[in-house]
């Protein structure tokens, strides 16, 4: 297929709805008709057929991949797999390009190692060996003239805050363990990816209200749902073969809803639009909730039995006027110790199951959002109060025993300065209606990228040791001490398990994997070495430390900070001051050319750089989990271009070369690294690394088959406890194409790749049942209890006592899910506060802002008056992300060649701006140019009174590539959710003009 045959095709399918039938035919068209590509043709008959995993977005389609002599041929939709069943939309069928453009590598592509010397305005070629020589050294000085063995209270914490590294949810998962591995050795704590400036809300309210954080069903389930509201996404467009699923459920009666403030393509295949006012979410869903307990349209049994709604909460609780009790103004915090249960005696939570006490959490909840009645929610949302009750009446219909509602969310939820509360709003009300575990039903927030859930949980994120393990904190100076704090709260419940008293087992297992013999009683199994973290080293402080010098190094790994920050031209400063940076990479990201950036003098920056080619998915092997939590396996197809070398390759190189050093010439906390497991061979076998996350039984040898295998007296390893049954004596679990279906027929494929936690598919289903163990929905049941065999049939359950035996939210220390909020920075219920940058005033509260807002931004007193125009951003399906792959793809690029801002007809006129029109986009931050789309999807809305006008702004563009545009984020503020340091991309405000 050409080109030009490509842009026909799909340019028109958005929705993945091209078939492998459809390609074979597209191809045989133009084989029979033209000669020139017969050639290849053929060589697609004959070639080798391999299968992969799309390397873009979270949804993880399937590819086959067509190879002859070692030469890329062909790449298409897998037709077996499950999930896109030889679709792929339109980023998955340019990725040919990723490699190849015209039959010959694409000149995009890095091929050789590049090298920046200080003040230099260009590259210089250099070897791998004198790169991996030279950064060693890089690295070594600034380590340990950096080193930090004691704080400023004396607890050793042996770190070094002088090198960061940020990346990348689009390595596979074993590279991200590795980088993790090494980079902690080395006394690293400024440790980043993508997920903290994605998709951290979701896992942060997700886990304090049920007790995981990713999507709790998958994608085929949507396909079993009566109502899908698609919230803060736009499946249609960004996951377009997930999407299918909702199309599926519809084709078989379901409803769909969607509420954004764009008419998006979502929008069009949906039963109803809502739209909203980007940033009101909390609004919206609080009167829903306010509307399902007015209406009595709860599961009263599941909500009574299951959750913490009968609980009593401290009568010192209180709620006025905007604030919640122990506001600390001074401070900008809360003491959170009013929003406790009440314990009796014995330590366990008080409680009235008939959910009338004044105190009980049912009825705080009731009265908290009795606020939000319809007029005011409309008045703050700018929804037409028609459409918002259909949206009502519709979705929590599904609160009936035996229907299943899904809420579909991604970025547009996640991605605001009061998102975990927005999470909450929507955990609150699928448990109100009984949603949760159920098939059909779920909290479903989609990871924007292949790997977003691998790489996280392998310990790409500050806080985290692989397998979500707390950090160790400075305080805990023995370990000890780090496993009682990690192992609390303990249970006192009936009928529940202590999901953390496992933990000394997880811990131990991974300092065996990763000090092997070196890790004794003696010596706490190498705690030691670990670095002890001592503050928020999240994204806006990175970069603060980094500007402020701090921060002297970067290594940047396939992630492109420059394009993907808020305020970027703060990020692009603050990266002019490393004294070196390294960036791993497929390209020329814009991060990688920060110093030669558009209207600065490139010799002016005295920054080193090293920019280290790498392989693409095809060019090397690994796992990726996807969205719904599935770990697919991938292989290398073909080798990567000219010098170019896979992750593991080069982080491994790096590290022997710092081996060596440390041996010879020693350093602080020497050990820590000299001492480090790194027996993967060189080249370094990536099979080595994935059996080292599952774990062994150390006294056999053996692969371990689960984690319940695990022991905390150093005779187990396992780098990280959640993979641990993933590469078992079995084989590759991650690499199984078995297309058998489950018992109940409800899309589960239980025998497809493998999925954490136990290959369970979806979460908490035991939720699915009452406490006998009947499913709530006979028609489609997740899970069964078998009398006679007395066992369960279906999924694998989320704990696997019989009925009644715990309750079903076992990560949760009460086995009920909280609908009150504890832990939440900003209140144990969500609250609907405007914006930082808002048009008006917050009809709600006298309270404008979140009052715990982390912000690092100022404010004029007349920022309205200056700009009074509100700003989002969104993503499409053309580009991914930061664009440094799709903007590199000629396909895709004439597809989407230039930056654009999308403006209402009713903007257009008011401004004298036409569609195609060049315009300049101002905030508080500063000035972009962009080419005008004057659109029906966006409408001026109606708030409480006021017109406000929305636009909305793509972020795929910087200044490299083969196309090029100004990025979005120049415009985007640097104010973070308290509870995840995620920064405001959806909401501030701005003018617009022709230019
Ligand atoms: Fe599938 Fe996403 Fe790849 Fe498109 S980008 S083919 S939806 S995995």
């Amino acid at each position: 297929m050409d080109r030009r045959d490509f842009l026909k095709v799909v340019g028109a399918a958005s929705v993945a709805s091209f078939t492998l039938g459809d390609f074979i035919k597209a191809s045989r068209a133009k084989a029979s008709v033209a000669g020139a590509t017969s050639e290849k043709w053929e060589k697609y008959i004959v070639g080798q057929k391999t299968p992969s995993i799309c390397p873009y977005c979270g949804v993880g389609c399937g590819l086959m991949v067509t190879t002859l002599d070692g030469e890329l041929v062909e790449v298409e939709g897998d037709p077996i797999h499950p999930i896109n069943r030889g679709a792929l939309c339109s980023k998955g069928q340019a990725l040919y390009q990723i490699r190849n453009v015209d039959g010959k590598i694409n000149s995009q592509r890095l091929s050789k190692v590049l090298y920046r010397a200080p003040s230099d305005d260009g590259w210089q070629e250099k070897t791998w060996d004198w790169a991996i020589a030279e950064i060693a050294k890089r690295i070594k000085e600034t380590r340990d003239a950096n080193w930090v063995e004691r704080d400023e209270d004396d607890y050793v914490v042996n770190r070094t805050e002088a090198i960061a590294s940020v990346g990348s949810v689009f390595l596979n998962s074993e590279e991200c363990y590795a980088l993790s591995k090494a980079l902690r050795s080395l006394g690293l704590v400024y440790m980043e990816n993508e997920a903290r400036l994605c998709s951290s809300p979701a896992v942060a309210a997700l886990g304090e209200t049920l007790g995981r954080g990713p999507m709790t069903n998958h994608w085929i389930d949507l396909g079993n749902s009566d109502c899908i509201m698609v919230i803060g996404a736009n499946p249609a467009e960004t996951f377009p073969n997930g999407f299918r699923w909702i199309l599926q459920a519809k084709e078989k009666g379901a409803k769909c809803i969607n509420v954004d403030p764009r008419f998006t393509r979502t929008s069009a295949l949906a039963d109803i639009y809502a739209m909203l006012r980007t940033g009101t979410d909390i609004a919206f869903i609080g009167g829903m909730i306010n509307y399902v307990i007015q209406n009595n349209l709860y599961h009263e049994e599941y909500v009574r039995e299951y959750t913490d709604a009968s609980f009593l909460i401290n009568p010192n609780y209180k709620f006025n006027e905007g604030l919640f009790s122990g506001y600390d103004a001074a401070k900008r915090i809360y003491d959170k110790s009013t929003w406790q249960y009440q314990l009796d005696e014995t330590g366990i939570p008080k409680m009235d199951k008939s959910l009338q006490d004044p105190n009980c959490v049912f009825q705080l909840l009731k009265k908290h959002f009795s606020r939000y009645d319809m007029d005011t929610v409309c008045k703050i949302t700018g929804t037409p109060k028609d459409v918002y009750l259909e949206v009502c009446r519709t979705y929590t219909a599904t609160g009936q025993k035996g229907k299943a509602g899904a809420i579909v969310f991604s970025s547009g939820a996640d991605q605001h300065s009061q998102a975990t509360q927005i999470v909450r709003s929507y955990a609150i009300l699928q448990l109100l209606l009984g949603n949760i575990g159920v098939a059909g039903g779920g909290l479903n927030g989609i990871a924007g990228a292949v790997n977003g859930i691998g790489c996280t949980l392998n310990g790409r994120l500050f806080h985290q040791l692989p397998g979500s393990l707390p950090m160790p904190m400075a305080q805990d100076e023995n370990l000890a001490r780090y496993l009682d704090r990690v192992t609390s709260p303990k249970s006192k419940m009936e009928r529940t398990v202590s999901p953390w008293t496992s933990r000394p087992k997880h811990v131990i297992s991974l300092l065996k994997a990763w000090y092997g013999d070196a890790a004794t009683k003696a010596n706490e199994f190498g705690w030691g070495y670990l670095p002890k973290i001592g503050a928020n080293y999240s994204w806006i402080p990175l970069f603060e430390a980094m500007d402020a010098g701090v921060i002297k190094g970067l290594i940047c790994w396939g992630m492109n900070p420059a394009v993907s920050g808020p305020n970027s031209e703060a990020t692009r400063k603050a990266l002019e001051k490393l004294d070196w940076m390294v960036v791993v990479d497929l390209w020329e990201t814009e991060t990688a050319a920060v110093w030669k950036r558009p209207n600065v003098d490139p010799r002016k920056s005295k920054m080193e750089v090293f920019l280290l080619p790498a392989a693409s998915s095809l060019e090397k092997e690994g796992s990726v989990t996807n969205s719904a939590r599935w770990m697919q396996w991938r292989y290398r197809i073909v080798n990567p271009p000219g010098q170019a070398k896979d992750d593991l390759w080069i982080l491994s190189k790096l590290m022997l070369k710092l081996k060596e050093l440390y041996g010879t010439e020693g350093g602080p906390n020497a050990e820590a690294i000299t001492k480090l497991t790194w027996d993967y061979g060189d080249p370094p076998n990536i099979h080595k690394l994935a059996k080292e996350i599952n774990g062994y039984d150390l006294t056999t040898g053996k692969l371990l088959p689960s984690f319940g295998n695990l022991k905390d007296d150093g005779t187990t390893s396992s780098g990280n406890w959640i993979f641990c049954g993933s590469y078992t004596d079995e084989g590759n679990q991650a690499a199984r194409r078995d297309i058998s279906r489950d018992p109940f027929e409800i899309g589960l494929y239980p025998k497809w790749a493998w999925c954490w936690p136990l290959n369970r598919r979806i979460m908490y289903n035991r939720a699915s049942v009452n406490l006998s163990g009947e499913p709530w929905d006979m028609e489609r049941p997740v899970i069964r209890w078998d009398a006679t065999a007395k066992s369960w049939v279906g999924d694998v359950p989320d704990g696997g006592p019989p009925p009644g035996a715990i309750y079903p939210f076992v990560m949760k220390s009460e086995g009920r899910a909280h609908l009150f909020g504890m832990g939440i920075a900003d209140g144990p219920l969500p609250e609907h506060y405007e914006p930082w940058e808002s048009p008006v005033r917050n009809p709600l509260s006298p309270i404008q802002y979140d009052p715990v807002l982390k912000v690092w931004e100022t404010n004029g007193k007349d920022i309205q008056e200056r700009y009074p125009i509100l700003a989002t951003t969104f993503r499409f399906l053309e580009h991914m992300h930061t664009g440094s792959v799709t903007r590199n793809l000629p396909w895709l690029v004439e597809l989407m060649p230039e930056m654009f801002v999308e403006i209402s007809e009713e903007l257009a006129e008011e401004k004298g701006i036409t569609s195609g029109a060049k315009v300049i986009v101002e905030s508080n931050r500063g000035e972009i140019r962009a080419v005008a789309a004057v659109t029906k999807r966006l409408r001026p809305l109606n708030v409480n009174g006021q017109i406000v006008h929305q636009i909305g702004l793509p972020w795929h563009w910087g200044y490299m590539g083969i196309s090029k545009g100004d990025s979005a984020n120049l415009l985007s503020p640097r104010v973070v959710d308290a509870n995840t340091g995620i920064p405001e991309f959806k909401v501030f405000l701005c003018d617009i003009r022709k230019v």
